[in-house]
């Protein structure tokens, strides 16, 4: 059971009651569902409460020091305070914490680097890339020319003959790497050679990883990377937003793309709430919960083999795993949708070298922030496999009664664990 609206938001549900009892609702879903999709999480309540602030009356164009508006007196010191612990956490020269959310953030380095219809260079959408990596329907697709690197077949793994090869011969200005469905490692240093060699600024998009990264648990691209761009929303577990970081030579370039290349006023309340979120990965208990991310992933990937299910690239290395179901013989999104249905929550996605269209592709992308979030461990794994395969069984015959008690039982093991953030 999830709190009254009227006790947990009593200004909101006086004013506005539908809008209040969609809050309540919202709050239950994401209570008692099990949250498996990897670019999501939850926030603390402290992140929350600093998102929901009077800062965000405020209008700051500009950069601390150099504003376009009066009055900056507090928010200038909220933005040192984001700025410099970004700088800490991340062990960056620059940090820009300015960019509402990551596609933004990306479409600002190509405004810094690259010129309409120059190349730029990223991994296919379909591969388990980003849109904004020029892939063809986003304006960065558009707008400059896109060449596309992808996986090996046989290994799932990227192919750095490829991507090698494809720099030499086109000459990008920019190279991404990083993207939205890679369950391995990404070997930063093996792109910073290809790009150094093609003379291509290197950016790693760890939006997906970020909380890896600042937790220790997945290798740290600033040794190896020009501009590092990352949402802060993922594994990061802050509020909906993006950072750009860089090095000193860079910084000039990355803030004046920002502002005022793309933007008007920055989202105060968001920079304070990002400021708290980057506390809170500063804390020693953040670096046991990025630990704990990925060994529940791997787990899982461990359980979800045992019980027959293909997975890209055999496992997984970090938060993500991307089951191919072509062998079960059931598309991804009648699996995602039944598995809704079961109070699991995932995504169907695109597997590398998929048969099918991207529509109805064959995958389902799953992740383990959230439930790790809420202080589930390796001895939960096996219990959510087993609902994952019964759900996909049930998917199949189209049993809606398998389903629902599927749902049943989740509920029971969330209520246990109460979420960060909502109110009980
Ligand atoms: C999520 C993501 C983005 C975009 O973030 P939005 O905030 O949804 O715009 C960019 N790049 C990668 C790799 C991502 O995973």
């Amino acid at each position: 059971m999830t709190a009254d609206p009227t006790t947990t938001h009593p200004a909101l549900a006086a004013t506005d009651p539908e809008l209040a009892a969609l809050v309540g609702a919202e709050e239950r879903l994401q209570g008692e569902t099990l949250r498996l999709i990897p670019s999501e999480n939850y926030v603390s309540a402290a992140v929350l409460e600093a998102a929901g602030t009077v800062l965000q009356n405020k209008y700051s164009e500009g950069y601390p020091g150099r504003r376009y508006y009066e009055g900056q007196q507090v928010i200038d010191q909220v933005e040192r305070l984001a700025v410099g612990r970004a700088k800490d956490l991340f062990g960056v020269d620059h940090a820009n914490v300015q960019p509402y959310s990551g596609s933004p953030a990306n479409l600002a380095v190509y405004l810094a680097f690259a010129q309409p219809g120059d190349t730029v260079m990223g991994m296919a959408l379909p591969m388990g890339g980003h849109l904004t990596h020029g892939w063809g329907v986003s304006a960065t697709g558009t707008w400059f020319r896109g060449v596309q690197y992808g996986v090996r077949q046989d290994t799932g793994l990227i192919d750095f003959d490829q991507v090698r090869d494809l720099a030499l011969k086109e000459r990008p200005k920019v190279i991404f790497c990083g993207g939205t469905a890679l369950p391995r490692t990404i070997d930063f240093a093996a792109f910073a050679e290809i790009a150094e060699e093609a003379g291509a600024v290197l950016v790693a998009d760890i939006a997906h990883i970020a909380g890896l990264v600042a937790g220790g648990a997945h290798p740290s691209p600033v040794p190896y990377a020009d501009v590092v761009s990352t949402t802060t929303h993922k594994t990061l577990r802050g509020p909906r937003g993006a950072m750009l970081m860089c090095r000193e030579e860079h910084a000039k370039a990355i803030d004046k793309a920002v502002f005022p290349g793309l933007q008007g006023g920055p989202h105060n309340q968001t920079t304070a709430a990002i400021a708290v979120a980057l506390h809170e990965a500063a804390q020693p208990s953040f670096q046991d919960y990025a630990r704990a991310v990925v060994a529940n992933a791997q787990a899982l990937a461990e359980e979800l083999l045992a019980r027959g299910f293909d997975l890209v690239s055999g496992g997984t290395d970090n938060h993500l795993i991307l089951m191919d179901l072509t062998g079960k013989d059931v598309p991804g999104k009648v699996a995602a949708k039944a598995l809704d249905r079961a109070g699991i929550v995932v995504n169907y996605n695109t597997v590398p070298y998929d048969p099918r269209k991207p529509f109805d592709p064959s995958g389902v992308r799953i992740g383990t922030p959230s439930l790790t979030s809420r202080g589930l461990t390796t001895e939960h794994m096996g219990a959510v496999a087993d609902w994952i395969d019964r759900g996909v069984r049930a998917a199949q015959k189209g049993d809606e009664d398998a389903l629902a008690l599927i749902r049943a039982e989740v509920a029971a093991l969330m209520a246990a664990h109460p979420a960060p953030g909502i109110p009980a």
